[in-house]
């Protein structure tokens, strides 16, 4: 890399091998991969955790009980043996110049292994005395070179990648020196760096991987998370841009009088964000570009009325909607809400002059038979069908539609961005149909930002008048728990329903199904807590003939008590259920929680939920207690994200190629919204940012060619 070629871009030290490094053969090439650094870049990119305050250290002789601190020393020896049949101690004991220390690690086998005598290592604990003498407990072990500088940046390491921190802050500091002569390119405008300022991208790298103060690796911290939200920002707006820009939507006409007839018939008065957000959704269907608008909503706030306007909309000008859910169950539940909700809803036939023909709403499940569903493809195809509502299917190959003109799709907690994507190929003619994503969990603002920045965002944020909030308790114990029976008695003897939920168990179906047929049979059995009560039983593993009609049952009023798995999760709606019980609710995560808690409540009569059973963890207690807390949705999004972190929010959408590695959604709100400010300030002047060539070369390398095809598609 000779002086004098111009700085190097993120593209050209992503073109550069981590073999060009010295030491890196093709063993250490192969445990890097593990790591996934193949490039320099890659590797740039792989940032300290912390660093290590060589001056902070603390020597063996000065040791005080208590208290966290980190020690450097040798390894003198090591050894294992096994305390029970599954659990293993290592035993391990360092030295400094001042002293030894005695390490103890429970399960964890390797590390007799791993501090072998002779090695240099730096541990993290907190020293308590044992038989006279202090020692650490599964301290946090780094092990470390022959290094110098005051600061130690400690990396992540892989088990099996089997390289030290040491190993990987060598080729790093290798890797920054190579990168000396040229230096590193920045490509954000100096204008911006000066107003927030900024350090420089080189110097950013340099202070993040080897900083002289921790006040440098701060800003070098700060600047390149900037960089991180900034890139995501700039890729959603300009997508968004682009599909207004350069896709052909279509102007639907709105204001007709099918959705008024529909709106007229409901028995109930819309609420002001119902009435807003149809304003929001409607505006957008008139526009000659494609609506691509998020609804979130909370459970029970009435977004299946705003979904419907937006269909209705479109069938009113001739053309079909679409309704996709993520799941068979709640795709049947959706239709069934819709055809309560229509009624006998009839809409002008073309066919004859004046004349009426009823709607024609179905759905497409699997659980329908081959001739029955080949007859709805066929009207999908000739335009006989109005409203279809399924899963993916909708979007499977071959199945056509005449003319489709709105797409709802139900998210709850999923996104789906590559279903998005194929529905687009489904409009008519190269025309793209209006798009209404909407979602049950309530997304914090900033988080929605990067997950849905593409798309414009409405809010729901008011429940139907009369609505009380679901009195929340939880059920630790035996003794509250024979409460919790005691409270669902008296409730059935008033006349009221209510559900149990069992969880789901690792994800195995018929564990799930055992759970919840002894749950049934423990409480209903001849001490059980629901002896002598009418209870039905619901779980995944029964026909859909044998589901329907148990949920025929329930809402006949023919079961007091509905024991089932979470497929009651979304989109039931009994209003006499006014309890609902969660079994084992510590295995639950928030959101679904919430969502099991907006199954009662549905009516004007107060309706409580019991979390019944130990929390097994922290994070358990923590849920729990969240959820007693609070019944708002947006409150508990916000505890949820501070628990799981962004990570989960990120998850589904990006996974693999999440550029955020420094930027986390929940700590750095601020810039999320800082950023997505200059984004769209930078795209207002130049839309393809022509005069921003490196800047739009690295979004292109680091927000992955899957978003390329994205775009192309669409
Ligand atoms: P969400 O899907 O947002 O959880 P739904 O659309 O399923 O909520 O509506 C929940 C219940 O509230 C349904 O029974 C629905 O008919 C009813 N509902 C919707 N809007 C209103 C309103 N404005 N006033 C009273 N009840 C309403
Ligand atoms: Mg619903």
């Amino acid at each position: 890399m000779p002086a004098g070629d111009p700085p190097l871009s993120l593209r050209d030290l992503d073109a550069i091998g981590v073999t060009r490094l010295r030491d890196v053969g093709r063993q250490r090439a192969a445990s890097l991969t593990k790591m996934e650094i193949d490039s320099v870049l890659d590797l740039l990119q792989h940032y300290p955790r912390r660093y290590i305050d060589r001056t902070k250290q603390a020597r063996i002789a000065e040791l005080a009980e208590g208290e966290d601190v980190f020690v450097e020393g040798w390894v003198q020896r090591s050894s294992s043996r096994r305390i029970k049949p599954r659990r293993t101690l290592v035993e391990v004991v360092i030295s400094d110049d001042t002293g030894r220390l005695k390490l103890t690690f429970f399960n964890q086998p390797w590390q007799e292994q791993s501090l072998r005598a002779g090695r240099q290592v730096v541990v993290h604990g907190r020293p308590k005395p044992y038989r006279g003498a202090l020692q650490m407990t599964n301290p946090v072990v780094d092990l470390v070179g022959d290094r110098t500088g005051r600061f130690f940046p400690v990396y992540p390491q892989s088990e099996k990648a089997n390289l030290s921190t040491w190993d990987i802050a060598k080729f790093v500091e290798q890797a920054l020196n190579r990168c000396q002569p040229r230096g590193i390119l920045d490509p954000v405008p100096s204008s911006m760096l000066r107003r927030f300022d900024f350090v420089g991208r080189h110097t950013a790298l340099e202070g993040i991987h080897r900083p002289d103060t921790m006040a440098e690796s701060y800003e070098a911290r700060r600047r390149l998370k900037f960089d991180e939200l900034l890139r995501v920002q700039l890729e959603l707006v300009r997508r968004k841009r682009w599909l207004e820009r350069h896709t052909a939507g279509l102007s639907h006409a709105t204001g007709g009088e099918l959705v008024d007839r529909f709106l007229a018939r409901l028995p109930f008065q819309l609420t002001a964000a119902q009435q807003r957000v149809i304003g929001e959704v409607v505006g957008d269907l008139a526009q000659p570009y494609p609506m691509h608008r998020l609804m979130q909503g909370d459970v029970g706030a009435g977004k299946t009325v705003v979904a419907l306007c937006a269909l209705l909309t479109a069938v009113q000008g001739r053309f079909q909607g679409a309704l996709m859910a993520p799941t068979e169950v709640l795709a049947e539940q959706h239709f069934a809400t819709m055809l309560s909700l229509l009624g006998d809803l009839t809409v002008p036939d073309p066919a004859r002059l004046g004349g009426e023909r009823p709607l024609k709403v179905e759905l497409l499940s699997g659980s329908r038979g081959a001739a029955d569903r080949r007859r709805t493809h066929a009207g999908l195809a000739a335009g006989d069908v109005d409203i279809v509502v399924g899963t993916h299917a909708l979007i499977s190959e071959g199945l056509e539609y005449q003319n489709l003109g709105v797409v709802v799709i139900d998210e709850q907690h999923r996104f789906g961005v590559e279903q998005r994507a194929v529905l687009r190929d489904r409009g008519p003619g190269s025309v793209l149909p209006d798009l209404l994503v909407m979602t049950a969990t309530p997304i914090p603002r900033t988080a929605a930002m990067t997950v849905y920045g593409d798309l414009d965002v409405s809010v729901l944020d008011e429940l139907p008048e009369g609505r009380l909030p679901v009195a929340t308790s939880w059920a630790r114990g035996p003794l509250e728990e024979a409460q919790v029976w005691e409270a669902v008695r008296a409730a059935v003897s008033e006349g009221r329903q209510a559900y149990v939920v069992c969880p789901v168990i690792d994800e195995s179906e018929v564990l799930e199904v055992r759970s919840v047929i002894e749950t049934h049979e423990r409480l209903t059995g001849g001490d059980g807590g629901l002896a002598g009560l009418r209870v039905g039983l619901l779980h995944g593993r029964l026909t859909p003939a044998e589901k329907d009609a148990t949920m025929e049952l329930f809402r006949a009023g023919a079961l007091d008590v509905l024991v089932a798995t979470t497929v009651i999760e979304v989109g039931v709606d009994v209003p006499n259920a006014t309890v609902m019980v969660v079994v084992d609710a510590g295995r639950f995560g928030i959101a679904q929680l919430h969502q099991l808690r907006g199954r009662v409540g549905r009516s004007d009569i107060a309706s409580s939920c019991y979390l019944v059973g130990e929390a097994v963890t922290a994070d358990a207690e923590a849920r729990l207690e969240a959820v007693v807390a609070s019944t708002d949705g947006f409150e508990l999004a916000e505890a949820d994200l501070e628990l799981r972190g962004e990570g989960t929010i990120m998850g589904e959408r990006q996974k693999g190629r999440n550029d955020l590695r420094l930027a986390s959604l929940r700590q750095d709100r601020e810039w999320v919204a800082i950023a997505r400010d200059v984004a769209i300030e930078m795209l207002d002047d130049d839309p393809d940012l022509h005069s921003h060539p490196a800047l739009a070369d690295e979004i292109e390398l680091l927000l992955g060619d899957r978003d390329a095809e994205f775009l192309l598609k669409s």
